[in-house]
């Protein structure tokens, strides 16, 4: 049976939409062009079975940065609504840098569209004609956004240090990758991948979380499924317990791997028991997180937890379109020398081809030779695969973007005008993306319940477990904190990456950022602030919440006024002459006049005048002459009652 999209039904916002799958208008307009769903650009109508087709289709449009516009019908405005970008932004880009100064609502010729939507870094796809009217049947366009295919998921794994996390990438590396053919021979390029019978699984093998967070910080969630490592003659440690906060964080499925079971010590029921404390528990425990009793020594339980990952993926029914469009993460990349910039990529969606032309982040390039981690060249990449690419003209970062260009002189200007917003943005602290206590309130009016996100980190567990805990009863009727990650040390770079993912703010007791976390701190601007006294951590803390609420006024009566005569003043008009009989009049008041019992005007005082004199204020058996806003109909006799609108939640 087929059903079919109508046009009938609710009324569905745009910008929620999104705001919730963290994309811009344009590209949902994109999404809705594909299903023959008509808009007007900030609203669309659509029944629920309509409304959860586009909204799986727009899951498949994450980290996506093209615009879908139609072609001959752009305004500077259009662009605006796109985009989401100030309106002055876009005036000076016309005006300035595309020399086609325009209104508003002028339609402006497709090539200067393209550019100006470029210069904010992204790209335009014009909107192919509108589908036959009456509507797609479900079935087809399921078909039209996905040539879907199954795609290996892509696994990280995370634990303390010295638990075997770089022991366990390498057995996995060497049993089921290195063929003979190649003399085990394999080359780190941050990430490789396993060909099982049941199926393939791409590690990235730059363990530990800084890398995870790095990219997350970046906008990019690449990994489908985290391995928590733990040694079972440890037990859970300090990273072990960071490691989860990351991960549940992130909100990656998690599979734990107890590792070194084949040492005499080795204790791995401790360490599920110890697991549930974090809320991470084990299936032989009634929960729902897979376990496996390894060791990277002897292999032993090596298989059982590869076939667990894979078990994982199929249920997540990881899926992407060799032939979509490209989308693809930078993983590792550094500057080689006599080979020039070298970045390893994971292609997620799509495929990439050598000799392509393509826009990393900031740099750009054709794609000049691709290996893979076995050094081998190939020359297409497609969904899932890490490869290592030469071509580009500089450095990116781990977590930035890739996509195609038309050719390589489009890669060049898309580039450059990332690279101008880039700079932009770091002279712009409104604009990036990290959080200070002043600028909470801002970011948060249009939540319902408003999350004050905190990263912890103490000298000693017993302060982090005091702090946390007096942390997470500060809260009032519409603001909550949340301590996302607590930890035991110094703040750290990969704290604060985190932080800047989650839009937090780092607290430190009885601690100092380290270099080179204050240096990404600064950067990102992302708020840290150390105390030595737990009173005021949280006496700030509290405060930052008081100042999340919403204001709340009330009203102060300030005094009362009696007018005795009208008078006329100048050419400018008439004043009330008044006598004050209790309390005071301010310049700044807000007044309601009463004519007997009627209110007769409520307003505010537009002037205030002590014979001739402005005065801020008249007080008690002063005469006054007062003007209103907007208002010149009192007569005497008129009772002005004066008082003014204070915050009371200060
Ligand atoms: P990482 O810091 O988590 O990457 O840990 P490593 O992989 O470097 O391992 C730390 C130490 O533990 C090394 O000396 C390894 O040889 C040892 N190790 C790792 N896995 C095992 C294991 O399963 N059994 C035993 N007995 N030792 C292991």
């Amino acid at each position: 049976m087929q059903t079919e999209v109508k046009k009938s039904g609710m009324t569905h916002s745009i910008g929620e939409l999104a705001k919730e799958f963290e994309l811009k208008p344009g590209t949902v307009y994109g999404v809705l062009n594909e299903l023959g769903i008509d808009h007007d650009g900030s609203q669309f109508e659509a029944d629920s079975d309509a409304v959860e087709l586009i909204r799986e289709s727009l899951l498949e449009q994450a980290g996506s940065t093209e615009i879908v516009l139609k072609k001959g019908a752009v305004t500077p405005r259009t662009v605006v609504n796109a985009l989401e970008v100030p309106q002055p932004d876009v005036q000076k880009t016309l005006m300035l840098k595309l020399k086609t100064p325009a209104q508003l609502t002028t339609t402006l010729k497709d090539e200067i569209v393209e550019k100006l939507v470029e210069s904010f870094g992204y790209t335009v796809r014009w909107a192919e004609a509108p589908k036959p009217k009456p509507a797609v049947s479900l079935s087809a366009a399921h078909k039209k956004v996905s040539g879907e295919q199954p795609r290996p998921p892509v696994v990280t794994i995370m634990g303390h240090v010295d638990h075997g996390k770089t022991s366990l990438l390498d057995y996995i590396r060497k049993a089921n990758v290195a063929g003979k053919e190649h003399g085990g021979i394999t080359q780190h390029i941050g990430a490789y991948q396993v060909d099982l019978p049941e199926g393939k699984i791409t590690f990235l093998d730059t363990p530990g979380h800084a890398a995870f967070t790095a990219m997350r910080a970046r906008g990019a969630q690449v990994t489908d499924i985290a391995i928590l490592v733990v040694a079972a003659d440890d037990g859970i440690m300090p990273q072990t317990r960071e490691a989860i906060q990351h991960i549940q964080n992130a909100n990656v499925p998690m599979i734990v791997a107890v590792n070194k079971c084949d040492r005499a010590e080795a204790n791995p029921d401790r360490v599920l028991q110890q697991l549930t404390e974090f809320n991470v528990i084990a299936e032989s425990y009634g929960g729902q997180v897979q376990t496996y009793n390894v060791s990277a020594l002897t292999g032993e339980g090596i298989p059982a937890l590869l076939e667990g990952i894979l078990l994982q993926a199929e249920i997540m029914e990881l899926k992407a379109d060799p032939k979509g469009d490209l989308k693809g993460s930078v993983v590792e990349a550094k500057m080689e020398k006599g080979r020039g910039p070298v970045a390893t990529l994971l292609v997620m969606n799509g495929t990439l081809e050598n000799g392509d032309s393509v826009v990393v982040g900031s740099t750009f390039g054709r794609i000049k030779a691709m290996t893979d981690y076995k050094a081998d060249r190939l020359d297409a990449a497609g969904p899932a695969t890490p490869v290592e690419i030469l071509g580009l003209s500089d450095v990116p970062q781990a977590g930035d973007q890739i996509e195609f260009a038309k050719d390589e002189r489009t890669a060049r200007e898309i580039a450059s005008g990332r690279s101008m917003n880039e700079r932009e943005a770091a002279l712009l602290p409104q604009r990036s993306r990290g959080m200070t206590l002043s600028d909470l309130r801002n970011r948060m009016q249009n939540d319902d319940l408003k999350e004050l996100r905190l990263v912890v980190k103490a000298d000693v567990q017993g302060s982090v477990e005091a702090v946390k805990g007096m942390l997470e009863k500060v809260r009032n009727e519409e603001v909550e904190t949340k301590v996302i990650l607590s930890g035991v040390g110094g703040i750290t770079e990969s704290d604060i990456l985190l932080a800047s993912a989650a839009e937090a703010i780092c607290v430190g007791f009885n601690v100092k950022p380290e270099g080179k976390a204050k240096i990404e701190a600064e950067r990102r601007k992302v708020e840290i602030r150390t105390y030595t006294i737990i009173y005021e951590l949280i006496e700030d803390i509290e405060a930052a919440v008081k100042g999340m609420l919403e204001p709340k006024f009330e009203e102060q009566h300030l005094g009362t006024g009696e007018v005795r005569l009208k008078m006329q003043f100048g050419k400018k008009g008439i004043i009330a002459g008044c006598y004050i009989t209790e309390g005071k009049i301010t310049r700044n008041s807000q007044v309601r006049v009463r004519r007997a019992r009627d209110l007769v005007y409520e307003g505010k005082v537009a002037t205030l005048k002590h014979f001739k004199d402005d005065v801020r204020e008249v007080t008690l058996g002063m005469e006054c002459g007062i003007t209103f806003d907007n208002w010149e109909a009192f007569q005497e006799g008129d009772i002005i009652e004066a008082f003014e609108m204070i915050q009371v939640n200060l």
